[in-house]
């Protein structure tokens, strides 16, 4: 069985993300989406939140999986039994840094790791989990960018709410 790790922040999950999920599940037999629980960065979402966004974000393609790690992803992908990252590539910035960690990670785990790129849909090419927090916290339009119940929690997490009554202007509490 041929399985993979999508390892992320996620924090949001963004449609830039859900389509790296859908198209790498369409090729693995198995993908576990796998968020880092970085000690070092201040997430917007905890990790049990995340967990349960992604869980409800890809609640409709059975072959995929939502866990957590901390740690190296050489380390939780050995335990896993799975020797193949998946990553995004959105632009030439992107490309550098995703290189130079494949790379390690592929020296590191003694080339028992190796990572898969997907280039982005270009409809999604500008999306980043940081805009979207960003766009938001200003009461700003982020339903190109995220699922309707994730936009509702981002909104929720700054104190703003959506003003239906006035095809959804939004509005600071
Ligand atoms: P990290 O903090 O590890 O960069 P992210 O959650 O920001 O985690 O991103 C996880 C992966 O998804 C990275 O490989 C990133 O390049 C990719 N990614 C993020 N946004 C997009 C997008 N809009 N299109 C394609 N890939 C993306």
């Amino acid at each position: 069985m041929k399985r993979a790790i999508y390892p992320g922040s996620f924090d949001p999950v963004t449609y830039g993300h859900l389509d790296v999920i859908r198209r790498a599940a369409s090729v693995f037999d198995e993908l576990i989406v796998s968020i880092l629980n970085n000690k070092e960065k201040k997430p917007l979402f905890s990790l049990e939140e995340r967990v349960k966004i992604l869980e409800r974000a890809t609640a409709d393609l059975p072959n995929v999986k939502v866990d957590s790690f901390s740690g190296l992803l050489i380390d939780y992908a050995a335990s896993q039994d799975i020797h193949v990252a998946i990553r995004g590539l959105r632009a030439i910035t992107d490309f550098e840094y995703e290189l130079q960690i494949a790379q390690t990670n592929r020296v590191l785990s003694k080339e028992d790791l190796d990572t898969m790129f997907f280039t982005t849909s270009l409809e999604y090419s500008y999306l980043s989990s940081s805009s979207v927090k960003e766009i938001a916290s200003f009461g700003g339009d982020i339903s190109k960018c995220v699922p309707d119940f994730v936009a509702d929690m981002v909104y929720d997490k700054f104190g703003i709410v959506r003003d239906t009554a006035s095809s959804g202007r939004i509005t600071n509490e």
